[in-house]
């Protein structure tokens, strides 16, 4: 059962006049059943949008959101696709004067998924799945450090069993050493549960680690699509490649230390540039860039890039 969104756009600041901000555009995502997909770009592309739009949380303001085969729906999506979204602040899914184990039964007890005198048992088993032990139910969560809170979000939302886990950036509040065993944490479940997963990141290190494919945004569009390692490997469009050399080599290959800022700054989203959304930072742009828009279009087995070059 893929899921997908379809020409999805999203209009954020209607109301009089036209709208101000495309924060989506012509979007199109296919996620397979099983699949993690890392969607990476700079802070302010749209990824946590498209992240919201796929969980239910926004209705795209045109386009359709079909996940699991389902019709189409405009705005939130039928109850028989379970979507659960993890966010980057443990804080904001987990209300401080509940315990733990409220807060993870509650979902699951109203959704049938336990019963109340299962309940215990239930979210022992998931704080167990998540590397905590079954004591952590009767904490409340500001007695737990920003990973073990990290952990408690990710069994809240796995104990509704979801058809997707939309995960926003889900290790870039926690400290450096906590992050690699929060990544391991979600190897392990997408191992034991095939997970679906949607990741979004800033962090080309931790995509590549976790997800099969990766799609990559800017500005409100999809850029390039791909098998992580291929695209990591031989980058199609223009501003993967600036992406991909922006971060230090060492993170990714531990070899060399080398790396080039991406030239330029991130054109505002209210005034996008004419043509080729990158071409002003694009070290290749050339006349047709400046006037025609780059479709998004299939460039190798798996693949698409939206480049007049690729
Ligand atoms: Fe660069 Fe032109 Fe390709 Fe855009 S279409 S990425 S400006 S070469
Ligand atoms: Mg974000």
């Amino acid at each position: 059962r893929p899921s997908l969104v379809q020409r999805v756009g999203m209009a954020i600041g209607r109301g009089e006049g036209p709208p101000r901000l495309r924060a989506l555009q012509d979007v199109d995502l296919l996620l397979q059943q099983g699949e993690a997909l890392g969607l990476v770009g700079e802070s302010g592309c749209g990824k946590s949008t498209l992240g919201r739009v796929v969980a239910g949380i926004h209705a795209p303001s045109s386009g359709t959101a079909r996940l699991g085969g389902e019709a189409p729906m405009r705005g939130g999506h039928k109850a028989t696709t379970r979507v659960q979204m993890v966010f980057q602040d443990p804080f904001a899914s987990l209300d401080p004067r509940m315990r733990v184990g409220q807060a993870i039964a509650e979902g699951p007890v109203a959704h049938k998924l336990t019963t109340g005198a299962e309940a215990r048992d239930y979210v022992g088993r998931w704080l167990e799945q998540v590397g905590l032990t079954r004591d952590y139910a009767d904490r409340f969560p500001h007695q737990m450090s920003g990973g073990q809170r990290q952990r408690i979000a990710i069994a809240r939302a796995l104990a509704m069993q979801p058809d997707i886990l939309v995960c926003d950036e889900p290790v870039a509040s926690l400290d450096v050493s906590i992050q690699a065993q929060i990544v391991n944490l979600f190897l392990k479940l997408r191992r034991e549960l095939r997970l679906t997963m949607l990741f979004i990141s800033h962090d080309l290190a931790v995509v590549r680690h976790l997800c099969d494919r990766v799609a990559i945004m800017y500005l409100g569009r999809i850029v390039e699509t791909g098998p992580a390692g291929a695209v990591y490997a031989d980058p199609r469009h223009p501003y993967t490649r600036a992406l991909l050399d922006s971060v230090p080599k060492l993170v990714l290959d531990a070899d060399a230390v080398s790396f080039q800022p991406i030239a330029g700054e991130l054109p505002s989203p209210l005034r996008p540039p004419p043509g080729c959304p990158f071409h002003a930072r694009c070290p290749l742009a050339f006349d047709r860039c400046m006037v025609e828009r780059p479709l998004l279009r299939p460039v190798a087995e798996g693949r698409e890039a939206a480049c007049h070059l690729a």
